[in-house]
């Protein structure tokens, strides 16, 4: 019986999740209220994180629309791309154009601590919270559609 010397597994505990996220891929769409719930939303800075293929983590700190009722961060798509060149450009020029992944958001003083290299990436991982959920909405274009399939 050794039951007692269980070895703990050298855990990379993550923190626990927090917010839903949006990304908005509409150009002319501002989400000045927010598409679930009709609330008007709140520009809120956020520390984002996003993993850049095939291994580049950047964070912005950046102004979001936000709707508290629903915990939800919206962030247009192309503020979000221009933003990411410029750190790109700066830190990993190759990874310009390449997949990622807005993943979560850290507290400011950890972003901080990253932008300045007091804390490594894999300390800046283990200290970001994980979206609880990313989120998809379709907005519909104006003019007219086939008839849509009505379910008897
Ligand atoms: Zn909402």
């Amino acid at each position: 019986m050794s039951g007692r010397s269980k070895k703990y597994e050298s855990q990379i505990k993550t923190k626990e999740s927090h917010h839903y996220f949006f990304l908005n891929p509409y150009e002319d769409m501002a989400f000045t209220r927010c598409p679930k719930c009709e609330e008007k939303t709140k520009i809120r800075k956020h520390c984002l994180v996003i993993h850049v293929e095939p291994k580049f983590l950047a964070s912005i700190n950046k102004s979001c629309r936000y709707c508290s009722k629903c915990d939800l961060i919206i962030v247009k798509q192309t503020d979000l791309e221009r933003l990411l060149v410029t750190i790109c450009e700066q830190n990993a020029p190759d990874t310009i154009g390449n997949e990622y992944l807005v993943f979560g958001t850290m507290d400011r003083k950890d972003w901080k601590n990253g932008l300045t290299g007091k804390i490594s990436q894999q300390e800046a991982i283990k200290r970001t919270y994980p979206f609880k959920d990313v989120w998809k909405f379709e907005v519909s274009p104006g003019g007219w559609y086939p008839e849509k399939q009505v379910e008897a």
